[in-house]
């Protein structure tokens, strides 16, 4: 918890991290959008799993996002679950990738008067940090 706080950063709560984790966190560093490909079955597991969900094969390679997708869902929080981290209200969306997984994430820009089911979006990265120090954070915003 020594990690020094950089005002452009926004604060977050801590992500999950460890195996399969920290690999998508750090192709998240790098602006890219990667998530796991069974290297059996083709298929992507989402979220981070040890074995692949649908055949149960344990070898993955990060298969590159195209980052844009459409909102299926969305929810506004009106309760301070994190202590003042977040501002609220706060809101999350679902986001269906062009390759099928279901995303949650945060919208930027986008209003809860604005946002309609289906709604286009493309993935940007925006820089958070919680007690592991600093990270990009994967959100999406009108496309
Ligand atoms: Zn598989």
């Amino acid at each position: 918890m020594s990690q020094s706080t950089s005002p452009s950063r926004e604060k977050r709560p801590d992500r999950a991290l460890g195996a399969g984790h920290d690999d998508f966190w750090a192709w998240c560093g790098k602006g890219e959008l990667r998530l796991q490909h069974c290297a059996d079955c083709g298929k992507i597991t989402w979220p981070v799993a040890l074995a692949c969900e649908y055949c149960g094969h344990t070898s993955f390679d990060w298969k590159r996002m195209s980052g844009r997708g459409k909102i299926v869902s969305w929810c506004s929080f009106e309760r301070d679950y994190y202590a003042g981290l977040l501002p609220i209200p706060w809101m999350t969306i679902l986001v269906e990738l062009e390759e099928g997984p279901l995303f949650i994430s945060n919208p930027v820009d986008i209003t809860e008067q604005d946002i309609r089911f289906g709604m286009p979006v493309a993935v940007e990265f925006i820089a958070c940090e919680d007690s592991a120090g600093g990270f990009s954070l994967p959100v999406f915003r009108a496309a």
